[in-house]
């Protein structure tokens, strides 16, 4: 085979992909998820199971959501782990950590329905304990709060930082530079906050701007929840190739799509082998 370029592109032959990140469960997150469905956006919501119906003494007192309520709120959503009850995962210690992670992730998957994919860290602070046992629980992936301004695949998924906060200065200007992008390599726009900020701040037409002008420039993006990237991307390193490039085995349950060209796009279907032709630039 002659010189090849394989990048991964996201679900649609995509190269771009946008997700959200939202924490705590705050009642303001109904608000929120009105506005996500409105626009089709796509994210992950973490729950501090045992927070769910309190009003948790923290920074600020804000209301959670009850459990009842929600499988049928997040119903269009992925919901993510966030711990037990919002505890320091860097101090408390490695049991209590275990505690924390496991009895969130138990719980919550009673109401998901499903294994739970990615977690949230509490105040972003983690230590290695941490995402030993964060990885032992079965989860694929954990958020920081440290913002990169740039829209790289993570090379951790457990130390996976964000593009920026919503009220980061420079949110338009990243949305822009990312729909605008020509980057030959994949990109991944993540945005994360607390649905109770825009209460605080009086800034739900910032959010709802925001929104509409990523659901405006959809053609390009792949918009999912944080795990379903993750899932993609964990198929997309399966990948199994021959010596000289010619065969792809995907033995994932998805199929992935690469470009193996500036032009050449390849649908590599889940259980099979493809054969790559020869492509000439
Ligand atoms: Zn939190």
């Amino acid at each position: 085979m002659g010189k090849r370029y394989d990048t991964l592109l996201f679900p649609g032959g995509l190269k771009k992909a946008f997700t959200i990140s939202y924490d705590d469960g705050a009642k303001q997150d109904i608000r929120l998820l009105a506005l996500c469905d409105k626009y089709r956006i796509k994210g992950t919501f973490n729950l501090n199971y045992g927070d769910l119906g309190q009003r948790p003494e923290r920074k600020y007192a804000v209301e959670i959501i009850r459990k009842e309520d929600v499988s049928e709120l997040y119903k269009n959503q992925e919901i993510g782990g966030h711990g037990l009850y919002h505890s320091d995962l860097s101090t408390i210690g490695e049991p209590l950590a275990i505690y924390e992670i496991i009895e969130d992730k138990r719980n919550l998957e009673k109401i998901a329905e499903k294994p739970l994919r990615m977690f949230a860290y509490p105040y972003g602070t983690f230590n290695d304990d941490a995402k030993k046992i964060l990885k032992a629980a079965g989860y694929k992936g954990a958020r920081t709060v440290r913002s990169t301004h740039g829209f790289n695949l993570p090379e951790d998924t457990f130390e996976l930082d964000p593009s920026c906060h919503h009220n980061d200065p420079e949110l338009f200007k990243l949305a822009e530079e990312f729909v605008n992008s020509q980057d030959r390599r994949p990109q991944l726009f993540y945005v994360w906050g607390h649905s109770y900020e825009f209460d605080r701040d009086d800034n739900w037409d910032v959010i709802e701007e925001f929104l509409y002008y990523m659901d405006e420039h959809r053609d390009e993006i792949w918009f999912a929840g944080n795990g379903e990237i993750l899932a993609y991307l964990e198929a997309y390193k399966r990948l199994e190739y021959s010596a000289d490039g010619s065969m792809i085995y995907n033995p994932s349950a998805l199929d992935v799509e690469i470009a193996t060209s500036l032009t050449a796009k390849e649908l590599l279907k889940s259980g099979q082998v493809t054969r790559i032709k020869e492509t000439v630039l």
